[in-house]
């Protein structure tokens, strides 16, 4: 799961990503309207934390630009100011959500899981296939109803593949959903955790797409 974050304040932008990545999630931090701007027509996000006051170009024209080219990306906006006409405007322009600093990081993490889950009309908190059941909340996985450990990026993995179950995801998809930028990514990382994943939990659930990528089937009804 990759969120991009755009806040200019250091400090608070450190702590956030800090707080991000320890969920689970990878993360991209623009610190500007512009870096955030590219980022998103570049990249693929699961979502978007919003700061509104940032350099260069606004949050909110960063929003307004994202949907007028139609990227559904779920937006939850940071606003400054517990003011009313702040978060009307920013949910009018396209926010799905949204948070008044000061916050708790354990709300932002629950906020984004729950949009994450929306965008994917995923009722359930917990996601269930066949003898799968994994818990993004809690980050724990059960095969067969016995808890099985995995690694944070294996758990990455496992629950980027479920939730795009029946689509064939490429290596570089897989990669990206992984890593931030800056962070280095050993080469073959995505075969290790797939292997890994085979071994922990049952060698059938993922298949290899030879020479295009990776993918579970959708579970049987
Ligand atoms: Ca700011």
């Amino acid at each position: 799961m990759k969120i991009l974050l755009v806040e200019d304040d250091r400090l608070l932008g450190d702590g956030i990503r800090a707080g991000l990545l320890q969920a689970g999630f990878a993360v991209d931090w623009a610190q500007d309207g512009r870096t955030a701007e590219l980022a998103l027509s570049g990249e693929a996000y699961d979502a978007v934390v919003l700061d509104l006051g940032l350099p260069r170009l606004s949050g909110m024209e960063v929003l307004a630009r994202a949907r007028a080219a139609r990227n559904a990306v779920p937006v939850l906006i940071l606003t400054a100011r517990d003011t009313v006409p702040d978060r009307i405007a920013g949910l009018d322009a396209g926010a799905d959500d949204y948070l008044v600093k000061p916050f708790d990081l354990g709300e932002l993490q629950a906020r984004l899981r729950a949009l994450i889950r929306r965008s994917g009309q995923q009722a359930e908190p917990v996601l269930a296939h066949g003898a799968l059941r994994l818990d993004p909340a809690a980050r724990s996985a059960s095969w067969q109803g016995q808890p099985v450990e995995l690694s944070a990026r294996e758990f990455a993995v496992l629950h980027t593949l479920l939730l795009n179950a029946g689509r064939v995801l490429s290596k570089a998809q897989l990669e990206e959903s992984l890593y931030g930028w800056g962070e280095e990514i050993e080469s073959n990382a995505v075969e290790v955790f797939v292997h890994h994943l085979r071994r922990k939990l049952s060698a059938e659930l993922i298949r290899t797409v030879r020479g295009v990528g990776y993918m579970i089937p959708k579970a049987a009804e």
